[in-house]
């Protein structure tokens, strides 16, 4: 027998915008029959708070929650994002299985609570700490998964083709021996790992670190090898030295090469695309390849500001990613995202559309939909999607006194405090009044974790 639970919602963010007495059931963790206009009944599950879908967090290094605020201190006048990379990779050194899925716990918990509801994992630690393989060559991925099935996110599980330290197929360097893999072991994980997966919570996308870290040659065999309905990720054009070196090494920009050499199509997610040209805009716009802005992060590092206004004008695709996780919150990286135009432009209100002058309501819906393409999801609050959603607080005096359509920049843009409430992955309550029943445990693991990495 078959239970169907009926729920009801007085508001429901829907792909056209916020409805009003929203009813819908799920099954098979799946939105189906969902009406507006509708009376509940006296069996329906009644939501509180009004609801929306859960935010894509399209780009995640699990492991580097255990360092998020320890760069901070100035050593070097030219302190960069290479002084950075040096000290995760000091961290990378010490990382056993067991720390890494406690860390990801940790984080997944974290990202839940925050209303994000799925998760690309860019997962590039592979190896033990001298660079051999584990008796089993996925037990790191399989930590990072576990990690998920345990605290009930969603995952897209990227494992990385990490091969070289710079562009040309250079040799990779000593702080690179627990990344690395070639094209044949490579597909050989992504075999294991698709093979042994159990949940539909969980997917799988191809990809590849970098252009410094793989060649031309090994991004067509492993394509050529992959499944091709999966997602495709790549780190690209984040720092001004990788545009310099891509066009020594080859004469044209990252971007560009990946177009013209690989070919981009809407299976592509450009991680950051910081330094684009018009050209290469153009060709993201062209391929329908998703841009992923990882706004906290990329300001963290001095990385640049992506010219997110100019690719929305243009049509283009993109959504957001916690990414080194020195942030976790929706509503904090569309404030930056936002900002960060506003600051170049010295103008207000800058991404938003002609459906949605509204600026929160417009990079969160955006964010959802586009994010959720670059994880492989049809994401949002539409019939036979996953039914992976939020409800907010509004009883807070700023939420309680807003209009639905003014919830979101209520949220992003003017609230000191979290107001996610309950959270649903798939149909299943994860986060209940803010709290997640692994939390006291896996809060208490994370400190022993990190007194003793620390
Ligand atoms: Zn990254």
């Amino acid at each position: 027998m078959v239970f169907m639970h009926n729920y009801y919602a007085e508001h429901a963010l829907l792909p056209t915008g916020w409805a009003s007495q929203v009813r819908f059931h799920i099954t098979g963790g799946c939105f189906h029959n969902i009406q507006t206009n509708s009376q509940p009944q006296a069996s329906d599950i009644k939501l509180q708070g009004p609801i929306l879908p859960g935010m894509i967090n399209l780009h995640s290094h699990a492991f580097q929650r255990a360092m998020a605020g320890l760069a901070e201190v100035n050593l070097n006048p030219a302190d960069s994002f290479w002084s950075w990379r040096d000290l995760m990779y000091s961290l990378v050194g010490k990382l056993t299985p067991e720390q890494v899925q406690t860390i990801a716990s940790f984080l997944y918990i974290e990202m839940l609570k925050a209303g994000y509801t799925q998760v690309a994992e860019f997962h590039y630690l592979h190896h033990q700490a001298n660079g051999q393989a584990y008796d089993n060559p996925a037990t790191m991925a399989l930590a990072v998964r576990e990690a998920a099935l345990d605290t009930g996110i969603g995952q897209t599980l990227l494992p990385v083709l990490y091969s070289h330290s710079g562009f040309g197929g250079q040799t990779a360097n000593a702080g690179q021996q627990r990344f690395l893999h070639k094209v044949d072991s490579y597909l050989r994980l992504q075999q294991e790992l698709n093979s042994s997966n159990i949940s539909s919570r969980i997917n799988q996308g191809v990809c590849f670190h970098s252009l410094r870290a793989v060649t031309g040659e090994q991004i067509q065999q492993t394509l050529a090898a992959s499944e091709k309905h999966w997602p495709v990720h790549i780190h690209i054009a984040e720092q001004q030295q990788e545009v310099k070196d891509c066009i020594a090494w080859s004469g044209q920009r990252p971007v560009a090469w990946l177009a013209n050499e690989i070919g981009l199509s809407e299976r592509w997610c450009l991680v950051h695309a910081t330094h684009i040209d018009a050209q290469e805009q153009q060709q993201i716009v062209g391929s329908r390849a998703v841009v992923g802005i990882c706004p906290t992060t990329e300001a963290n590092l001095g990385d640049g500001i992506f010219p997110a206004t100019q690719l929305a004008q243009a049509g283009g695709r993109f959504g957001i990613g916690s990414d080194s996780h020195v942030c976790i919150s929706p509503a904090q990286e569309i404030r930056l995202l936002e900002y960060s135009q506003r600051l170049q432009a010295q103008q207000r209100n800058r991404l938003y559309d002609a459906n949605n002058p509204s600026v929160g309501m417009y990079l969160y819906q955006k964010c959802v939909a586009d994010g959720g393409a670059a994880c492989g999801l049809s994401a949002g609050i539409a019939e036979g999607n996953r039914a992976d959603f939020i409800s907010l607080d509004i009883s807070y005096p700023t939420l309680a006194s807003a209009q639905p359509q003014q919830w979101l920049d209520r949220w992003c843009f003017g609230s000191n405090h979290n107001p996610v409430n309950d959270v649903y992955v798939a149909g299943n309550q994860v986060i209940k009044e803010g709290q997640h029943p692994l939390q006291e445990n896996t809060y208490q693991a994370m400190q022993v974790c990190l007194q003793k990495l620390l």
